[in-house]
């Protein structure tokens, strides 16, 4: 065990060394040194982030190098790090809190699944800017606060627009919360029970209005993987379903792989019991972790989500569009539709086409807004689409 602690300090000073921004703990022998330990199985770095920031992909290059295995004896030692990230001055100007904070990212659910985490005060579990929330979160929940944005995805094929996607919005609040954080807050506080109980209950008032509109979109929802633990869960949804039929397989549940896997024999038996109830499911934030074929292929799913990580530089990188590529057609011949994510210009849009992508969503259409202006949205497209023919 020595040994190998000692062959992984060696291999992360190399891989570290790599990180735009590094800065050097000191000098030993002349030679410099950027790790620094804290226990045996822990080590820290300092990075001056705004050039880190700068150079994204040497960034995330010397970042996955530090993932390789250890060579000990001729075995691939596997590594499976865990990183976390604390940024001052925000989250704290001296040393001591510094460490703590990433510290405490890099013990996260977050850092366990995506490899990497930040900060977040909802991830602190004594800090008393997290119990203010949970509470503020809770009342929030009580009194209709939370609202859903909704994001439009497009079908390349034949350019319309063919659903939306419903995001969760804290609006009234004073220090803005982002999505992923609310849901973490709620996972780890029991409130996510009510949480999706009230977004699905919204989803179908907005989808009421959507439909009085003349609009007959699709809307899919986020469920979290909690939500699948829930044993009583299928039978909530199919009775809500059940109530209100003219949405039925109208409503699409997006869960991401990734959190299935921490239970994927039960998270496989929720699902099915819901597409056998006519729940159409997605798979979110697909290439974004481990990735099983054999799980996925026993999915009851018709969609796959490709990560928004994979598909931002499409344009100017080669290996994303292999991947990308391979990812589509691997897709298709299981027979699912297959969105890529976070699609922000027109030449991205252009290579997914090319690609064989069936649909995409991202700021290039619209960020996610309000049901009011969505409906201004969908309207102006509308009349775009189908143009009023001139007098005479
Ligand atoms: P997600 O399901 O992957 O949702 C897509 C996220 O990407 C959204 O962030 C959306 O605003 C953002 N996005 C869309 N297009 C673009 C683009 O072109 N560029 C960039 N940079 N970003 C884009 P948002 O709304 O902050 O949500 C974050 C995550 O929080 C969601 O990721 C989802 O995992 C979770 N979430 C949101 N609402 C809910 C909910 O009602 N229930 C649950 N369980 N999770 C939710
Ligand atoms: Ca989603
Ligand atoms: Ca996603």
């Amino acid at each position: 065990m020595h040994r190998i602690l000692e062959l992984t300090s060696k291999n992360l000073n190399a891989a570290i060394r790599e990180l735009p921004g590094i800065l050097s703990q000191g000098q030993h022998n002349g030679c410099n040194f950027f790790v620094a330990s804290l226990d045996p199985e822990t080590f820290a770095c300092v990075v001056d982030a705004s050039i880190s920031e700068n150079a994204p992909r040497s960034a995330i290059r010397a970042l996955e190098a530090i993932r390789s295995p250890v060579d000990y004896l001729g075995m691939q030692i596997p590594l499976n790090a865990q990183l976390g990230v604390a940024v001052s001055p925000i989250h704290g100007t001296d040393a001591i809190s510094l460490i703590r904070r990433a510290s405490i990212a890099e013990s996260s659910d977050r850092a366990h699944e995506r490899g990497i985490a930040y900060y977040k005060p909802s991830r602190d579990s004594y800090s008393a800017g997290k119990l203010t929330m949970v509470s503020e979160l809770q009342q929030a929940l009580a009194n209709d606060e939370l609202a859903l944005y909704l994001q439009p995805k497009l079908d390349l094929r034949t350019g319309r627009i063919t659903g939306l996607e419903a995001l969760i919005r804290w609006p009234g609040r004073e220090q803005p919360v982002q999505a992923d954080e609310i849901i973490m807050l709620a996972e780890q506080t029991g409130l996510i029970k009510p949480l999706t109980r009230w977004v699905l209950e919204q989803s179908l008032q907005l989808r009421n209005r959507l439909l009085e509109n003349g609009h007959h979109l699709d809307l899919s929802v986020n469920i979290s993987p909690n939500n699948l633990r829930e044993p009583d869960f299928p039978l909530f949804v199919k009775r809500l379903m059940s109530a209100h039929p003219r949405h039925e397989g109208a409503i699409i549940f997006e869960v991401t792989e990734t959190s299935m896997m921490q239970d994927p024999v039960n998270a496989l038996k929720t699902l099915n019991s819901l597409a056998n109830a006519g729940i159409p499911v997605s798979i979110d934030d697909f290439g974004s972790g481990y990735s099983s074929l054999s799980y996925i292929k026993q999915l009851p799913a018709s969609e796959i989500k490709i990560d928004r990580s994979l598909i931002t530089d499409l344009a100017t990188e080669e290996e994303d569009r292999v991947i990308v590529q391979t990812t589509i057609d691997m897709c298709h011949s299981l027979g699912y539709q297959v969105v890529a994510e976070g699609v922000e210009d027109e030449a991205t849009a252009n290579l997914l086409k090319g690609m064989g992508c069936d649909m995409i969503q991202g700021y290039l259409l619209s960020r996610p807004l309000p049901l009011e202006h969505m409906l201004s949205w969908l309207a102006e497209r509308r009349e775009i689409a189908t143009p009023q023919h001139a007098p005479g």
